[in-house]
């Protein structure tokens, strides 16, 4: 069986990698306190397919009997979509907290790309076969498979300067070997996964012009490759009391300025070179199937906005109110809101043009795009209906003090909640709204598939508004000469 241990997956990290991390270069990085937390959650997801009361839910077989991380198999009808959610509520549920890119997510960007196998066999029959070849090798081997498109920008206007003075990500040398590449991308996890899918999401391809074919490469680069080097940002959970915060301490992803110092690219993963049409394609398609798993996470912090604001008002007695039964209507409102989207894009799947089974893409973007752009309104919210505790609580050691006990009880505990009980309670709150970790969450989930801008063009492409325009031209009684077909 390929599928990994946790155990092993710890060791896997140990290939010699170039990992930077507050002013200090990481030599045994699953034990180093900044990236430990998210290696042991990792860790504990290769274990899953291991236990007998999760198998069922977080393995799948190929179709030569082969058993691979349900993550990873690509779906072929709607039942293996709704098994994908069940995979991903089944891994979270366990893990007790909420962490986005752990291969699950990520690996739908490959899946994007075999839709295209048609167009990229026209143009080099030997690139449709190495995606078809990396994503089989990504479940049988079960590496931790992250992606990785945004190149830190500048002056826009000297963004693209032709193949060497540019800053974007670019081929400098092919071989024999493989295709040189110097740049730079970020990427979340990349410092403790095995391999990324990296691929320009940047320029007007449609241009065409033939100086821009150098930065229009899409490869599979090893995360432990010679050249490669990760610089991280600080931990926001390092150095930190884990009753205080529960959810910074155990879950911190780490993000990544990946550099790729003339880094050598095997021929045999480069997925597209110099191909302007691939570049194009993958942009407008990247996250036609890793949108699902993303917006399954946004649900599950909408879960954790109702559940925390439901105790606060619980204990306090204030759901005695219907002004405060209506604000919690209103995180209800929100929570189904995004199951709504994602079960009905199950429902209403579509069959990709590599044959593959993917959610409705409309219902899928304004799913992102509801659950993304009412998550601060919905965040503030259940901060109100915490209320000031939430801000100026002492930490767990003050509020355990013997010294001070009859004034913490006297004036934290509630009814049945003892004063430690009311704590935790309030800190796991700040964790999820007001610490620096949860401002960093509510960053990570603007940004980190793509800003809002793009997320709203995924809307208007995906979107058939024939039958609108149909509808007025009937009821306008308008010739069809008259039509908006521009729209
Ligand atoms: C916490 C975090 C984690 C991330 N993880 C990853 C990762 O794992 N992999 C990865 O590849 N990337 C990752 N990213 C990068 C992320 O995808 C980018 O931040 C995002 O695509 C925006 O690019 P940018 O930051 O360069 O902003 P810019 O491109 O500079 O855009 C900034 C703003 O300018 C405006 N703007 C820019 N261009 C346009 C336009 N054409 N039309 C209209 N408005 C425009 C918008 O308001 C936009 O939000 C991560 C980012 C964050 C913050």
């Amino acid at each position: 069986m390929a599928l990994m241990t946790g155990n092993q997956y710890r060791e896997s990290l140990n290939d010699g990698r170039e990992v930077y991390v507050d002013g200090e270069r990481v030599t045994n990085i699953a034990e180093h306190p900044t990236f430990k937390p998210i290696i042991d959650v990792k860790a504990r997801m290769y274990d899953l397919a291991y236990e007998p009361q999760y198998k069922e839910a977080v393995t799948a077989r190929l179709d030569d009997g082969e058993i691979v991380s349900r993550g990873y198999k690509a779906p072929k009808t709607k039942e293996d979509l709704t098994a994908i959610r069940n995979y991903v509520e089944t891994v979270l549920d366990d893990l007790g907290g909420v962490v986005y890119r752990v291969g699950d997510e990520t690996i739908g960007e490959m899946w994007s790309l075999y839709d295209a196998k048609d167009k990229l066999k026209e143009i080099d029959p030997t690139y449709a076969e190495n995606i078809e070849h990396h994503i089989d090798r990504i479940a049988r081997k079960d590496v931790f498979h992250v992606s990785a498109n945004t190149d830190p920008k500048g002056d826009r206007s000297k963004l693209f300067s032709g193949k060497d003075g540019g800053t974007l990500l670019h081929v400098v040398e092919e071989n024999d070997k493989g295709i040189v590449v110097k740049g730079a991308k970020f990427e979340t996890a990349a410092a403790y996964a095995h391999q990324a899918f990296v691929k320009p999401t940047i320029l007007n391809w449609e241009a065409g012009e033939e100086s821009m074919a150098p930065f229009a490469c899409g490869f599979i680069a090893d995360m432990g490759a010679p050249g490669l080097k990760h610089i991280c940002r600080t931990s926001l959970g390092t150095n930190k009391d884990s009753t205080d915060y529960p959810i910074a301490t155990k879950f911190e992803e780490i993000d990544t300025l990946l550099i790729f110092d003339h880094v050598l690219i095997p021929w045999e993963n480069v997925l597209f070179h110099r191909s302007l049409a691939s570049a194009a394609y993958i942009r407008s398609t990247l996250h036609r199937y890793s949108a699902f798993n993303y917006v399954l996470r946004v649900l599950r912090r909408a879960d954790y906005l109702l559940g925390t604001a439901l105790l606060n008002v619980e204990q306090t007695g204030l759901t005695k109110l219907q002004a405060v039964k209506e604000k919690i209507s209103q995180l209800i409102n929100y929570r189904e809101g995004i199951n709504a989207h994602l079960t009905a894009a199950v429902a209403n799947a579509e069959v990709s043009p590599g044959g593959l089974m993917m959610p409705n893409q409309s219902l899928l973007y304004t799913g992102r795009v509801f659950a993304l752009s009412n998550f601060p309104a919905m965040a503030h919210l259940t901060r109100e209906l915490v209320g000031g505790q939430l801000a100026v609580t002492p930490d767990s050691t003050t509020l355990a003090d013997p010294a001070i006990q009859k004034y913490v009880d006297t004036y934290y505990s509630v009814g049945d909640w003892s004063a430690e009980e009311r704590g935790k309670l309030l800190y796991f709150a700040r964790d999820l709204l007001n610490s620096s970790y949860a401002g960093h969450r509510t960053t990570f989930e603007l940004f980190a598939q793509s800003p809002p801008f793009a997320q709203q063009m995924a809307v208007f492409n995906s979107f058939d508004a024939e039958a609108q325009r149909e509808m007025v031209r009937k009821a306008a009684v308008l010739k069809p000469a008259v039509s908006l077909t521009s729209l």
